[in-house]
């Protein structure tokens, strides 16, 4: 067999800084996992079903936005189930012997979580197929008419595979997992939770008011409530006496150009373009990536998905276009022409 290196695995002791930060606040067990209240219920019930069977879990499926809780999800269930998790993504996985690799060092009840699972390229997922039903690899010795396949046996491991792109999954690997989750954004009620959890962790003080404050305008993903503690921590320590509250929320959200809708600056450019430069569109999404200097991955992954389900933009099948409501931020009205308006930041 080839060499095969570890060099796509992401172990924790690599994560430094920001990175780290979030890996201190990022629950290891179900019951610190906020919100989510009917994933967490059938969660728990598959693990302990596979736990009393003494089997390793189904593999599972996650999608949902960035920034929700799939990889936490994962690192959950390791814990839970009492594997080692070996985490990768699908574009750090280029070649065959890279997936294979990984798959080799997997031991009994491991769990492997693939992000990205969408971008998985389809040699790779052939090799998934095999792996996921009958825990072994097909793996090709020689070359030419010497060329060989031997079946190399696999420990039964649990594959977790997650994606922003549902759509994007190729139908014979999607079905490959029995156990299917969506995550949706979080309500503000449910990012309260999150946000006096993290408080707590972080040892930081914070006002109920704020935490209120702070839940409405967090885009309804945990990953973005825990970051803009961290920046109002900072707020608070050097601007303030150290304790966050609602004056402090209004002056950094202000200072981090965040409205009361949680709209960033960056949203409020793409709703802008698409009105001004568009005329409301539609838009196709790469042309629109363009005009605001985006990458179409964050455009398509992170800023639309908000932004649809906050009212403000629709996809249609000829590209993006603006509602009323986005009219209404900038005080345009949608039936004029709103050309000489110009734009308004
Ligand atoms: P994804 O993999 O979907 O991009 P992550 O799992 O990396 O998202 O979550 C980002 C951060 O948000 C985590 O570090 C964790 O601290 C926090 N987080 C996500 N979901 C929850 C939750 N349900 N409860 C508490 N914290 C959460």
């Amino acid at each position: 067999m080839q060499s095969m290196d570890d060099e796509s695995v992401i172990t924790e002791t690599q994560l430094t800084g920001e990175a780290a930060n979030e890996h201190l606040l990022r629950p290891k067990l179900l019951k610190d996992f906020q919100g989510q209240k009917d994933l967490k219920e059938n969660l728990q019930i598959f693990m302990d079903a596979a736990l009393q069977r003494e089997e390793p879990l189904d593999h599972v499926f996650i999608a949902g936005p960035p920034g929700l809780g799939k990889t936490t999800i994962a690192s959950i269930i390791a814990h839970e189930m009492g594997g080692e998790l070996k985490a990768t993504s699908a574009p750090a996985l280029e070649k065959t012997k890279d997936l294979a690799g990984i798959l080799t060092t997997l031991q009994e009840g491991s769990i492997l979580f693939i992000d990205e699972v969408h971008r998985l390229k389809p040699a790779l997922e052939e090799i998934l197929y095999i792996a996921m039903e009958d825990f072994e690899l097909d793996w090709i010795i020689g070359q030419g008419p010497t060329a060989r396949t031997v079946r190399i046996p696999l420990p039964n491991f649990t594959l977790i595979g997650a994606t922003t792109k549902t759509g994007q999954v190729a139908a014979p690997l999607h079905t490959r997992f029995g156990i299917n989750f969506r995550i949706g954004f979080y309500s503000p009620e449910e990012l309260t939770h999150v946000l006096r959890r993290s408080s707590i962790i972080l040892d930081t003080q914070i006002t109920p008011e704020a935490v209120t404050m702070l839940s409405r305008c967090s885009r309804g993903t945990p990953r973005v409530a825990n970051r803009l503690l961290r920046r109002l921590r900072d707020y608070a320590q050097i601007l303030a006496d150290g304790v966050i509250t609602e004056s402090v929320v209004l002056d950094g959200l202000k200072k981090l150009k965040i409205d009361q809708n949680g709209l960033e600056e960056q949203d409020r450019r793409i709703l802008s373009a698409i009105i001004h430069t568009f005329d409301g569109g539609p838009v196709g999404a790469e042309t629109l990536a363009i005009s605001v200097g985006e990458a179409i991955e964050s455009l398509e992954d992170f800023y639309e998905p908000y932004m649809i389900q906050q009212g403000f933009l629709k996809r249609t099948p000829r590209g993006r276009t603006v509602t009323r409501k986005a009219y209404q931020l900038f005080n345009i009205d949608p039936r004029e022409d709103h050309e000489d308006q110009g734009l308004l930041f």
